[in-house]
């Protein structure tokens, strides 16, 4: 195994099994890399708040905090840590409240138009910070399990066909981008099968900013770079999972990983090392020893 310098990684199905699990696992790995100047990067769709539970700088060494970044909310907010461990926001792209309106309007659309043609109901969660959720499986709960689960993808494609529409998740996601030049928005749709979401940012955004202002900027070359997933898998031609969109113009030269046991739908440069939670910890452990 390779030596990395900054290592970009998921938080909630590839650094933790799900947001009720214990963190301490996955944090005492972190520590000792941290310490010794590696670059972590947590890339994850959801809040601070929802990453050990808001409190990960207090399970952190003030002096390792500084090298630690979160890429948060699909593009919303690049965070890192201020010397005295104080979290500190270095970027955003949380949309002003004309912006947040036409993308809560379009997501709504999309809500209207599969209701009217199709009779197909979701339910729109609106309070993200810059996207809305449409949700496609209304009567399923995923409890703490917060990412792709077995079966998913076929159990929405059969819903979405019982009602009619036959043009699968591929063609909810250009509803989206069409139904967003309607509103004067350039949506960028993703979907993790349960979820249609519609917002004006990706994982990518998070990644190309960390890629300039933070890998750039300490002289670390892409191929010293890796990322770890557990969603790079295509869900369906033309649908690419919540990990791809980490691979960018800026990072595609890195290396990248996928624990989800999936090997054959992979992105071509994505390596299915499978393993789950387990085999991103073992990889950690495997790099302070290099
Ligand atoms: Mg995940």
């Amino acid at each position: 195994m390779k030596k990395y310098k900054a290592i970009f990684f998921d938080w909630d199905g590839t650094a933790v099994l799900n947001r009720r699990s214990p963190v301490d696992n996955v944090i005492s790995k972190m520590i000792p890399l941290l310490d010794k100047g590696i670059k972590l990067f947590i890339i994850s769709g959801t809040t601070y708040e929802n990453i050990a539970g808001g409190s990960l700088h207090s399970l952190i060494p003030v002096n390792c905090l500084k090298n630690l970044y979160l890429g948060l909310g699909r593009g919303a907010f690049n965070l890192g840590f201020n010397d005295s461990g104080e979290l500190i926001v270095l970027s955003g792209a949380v949309p002003d409240i004309e912006m947040r309106l036409r993308i809560d309007k379009a997501a709504f659309d999309v809500h209207k138009y599969l209701l009217k043609h199709y009779n197909f109901r979701t339910d729109i969660v609106f309070s993200r910070p810059n996207y809305c959720k449409v949700d496609l499986m209304v009567g399923m709960d995923r409890e703490d399990k917060l990412y792709l689960q077995n079966d998913e993808i076929g159990k929405v494609q059969d819903l979405l066909l019982i009602h009619g529409y036959t043009d699968g998740l591929a063609g909810l996601l250009e509803l989206a981008r069409e139904i967003g030049k309607q509103n004067d928005i350039d949506i960028i749709p993703t979907t993790d099968a349960k979820y249609l979401e519609m917002g004006i940012t990706t994982k990518g955004d998070n990644v190309n900013y960390f890629m300039q202002h933070v890998v750039e900027k300490n002289s670390i070359t892409s191929s010293e770079c890796c990322f770890w997933g557990d969603e790079f898998r295509f869900l369906a031609e033309g649908v690419p999972g919540s990990d791809a969109y980490m691979i960018t113009s800026l990072s595609s030269g890195c290396d990248f990983f996928d624990v989800s046991g999936e090997t054959t739908l992979l992105p071509d440069n994505v390596m299915g090392v499978g393993g789950s939670i387990e085999r991103f910890h073992k990889f950690l452990e495997q790099q302070l020893n290099l």
